[in-house]
């Protein structure tokens, strides 16, 4: 390779090399954008379950369970009411809210996103 292509490639790699520090700086804001969002959705969230609305809407969960977990049937004292959709919150339908142990509601929380599902989203952020 003669000297003058070697030379012409240099603006080449420093472009490439700009190009990818602009880049991972752009995705780490972005990135930190994303973590501020979930913050504030936690808080959001943690607020309104110290609310009169929610604690009416948990209380009726509840009365409706009777005593049982809606997943095992088994009577409990310590019912949790689960929420099947956040779509709707604060302003819940009855069949989005589900009572249940502390068992079944972990199980109901457990569920992780599978390999390809967390690629993807790797990919994708
Ligand atoms: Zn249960």
């Amino acid at each position: 390779m003669s000297s003058h292509l070697l030379l012409a490639l240099v603006p080449l790699v420093v472009i490439v090399a700009l190009v990818r520090v602009a880049d991972d700086w752009l995705r780490a804001k972005q990135r930190e954008q994303r973590r501020r969002a979930r913050r504030e959705r936690q808080a959001a969230y943690r607020r309104y379950l110290h609310s009169p609305h929610w604690q009416l809407r948990r209380r009726s969960a509840l009365e409706r369970a009777n005593g049982r977990c809606r997943d095992c049937g088994r009577p409990t004292v310590s019912l949790e009411v689960h929420h099947l959709t956040y779509r709707r919150l604060g302003r819940e339908h009855r069949k989005d809210l589900r009572a249940l142990c502390p068992a079944c509601h972990e199980r109901r929380h457990r569920r992780r996103p599978s390999p390809l599902e967390r690629l993807l989203d790797w990919l994708t952020n």
